[in-house]
């Protein structure tokens, strides 16, 4: 793997997340009618082609009715911003649904969502999630740049896995927030972004 260390590394890092960001805005300007908290745009997707629900169904609830027990939706807005997930037709890049999650453990989780279901009161995503591969900073081991800038760069930029390798069922409020994407060959690299839209 060839590295640009460097300034030209970062002036195209930062270009390119310029550049998404852009691209978020203006999908949020597209979305935001003011949506309410919560799921919206339900899916046509049957509950009995997905496996992965049919099997969290089971381990949850006792009931025989799954396909009015859990209802699928393409998008959500959480904290007044709106989450795609890869079951929307009209998403228009990875950066709309690919996002930083975290669970009870506090753990920092990254991951695609494949959808949004709703379970009894509760709203949930379905992501896949792609694991950490090792900390961004050991990729400029051999930069000039590496002591000074390490604790930065590891709080902003995250190396993943390529593949994701489990799902996970995560309840909305964990999730936190868009990433933009950076995807190599045997790797990608992931910045979350702040919330585009503030509460009032
Ligand atoms: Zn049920």
């Amino acid at each position: 793997m060839v590295l640009v260390t460097g300034e030209i590394y970062w002036f195209t890092i930062s270009m390119l997340i310029d550049f998404a960001l852009q691209k978020i805005i203006n999908q949020q300007e597209v979305d935001n009618g003011k949506r309410n908290e919560g799921a919206f745009d339900i899916t046509r997707l049957s509950i009995n082609n997905i496996d992965e629900l049919l099997s969290w169904h089971k381990r949850v609830c006792d009931c025989n009715q799954t396909a009015t027990c859990i209802i699928i939706y393409h998008r959500c807005v959480i904290k007044n911003q709106t989450y795609h997930s890869l079951s929307y037709p009209k998403r228009q890049s990875t950066n709309s649904y690919f996002v930083k999650y975290t669970n009870d453990r506090r753990d920092t989780l990254f991951g695609a969502i494949e959808l949004f279901f709703t379970y009894k009161n509760s709203t949930l995503a379905l992501i896949n999630n792609y694991p950490n591969e090792h900390l961004f900073s050991d990729v400029f081991a051999s930069s000039s740049y590496h002591s000074s800038l390490s604790k930065y760069i590891n709080t902003y930029f995250y190396l993943l896995q390529a593949k994701p390798s489990s799902f996970h069922y995560v309840p909305i409020h964990k999730i936190l927030n868009i990433c933009v994407v950076f995807e190599k060959d045997d790797f990608i690299i992931v910045t979350p972004i702040s919330p585009v839209y503030e509460h009032d």
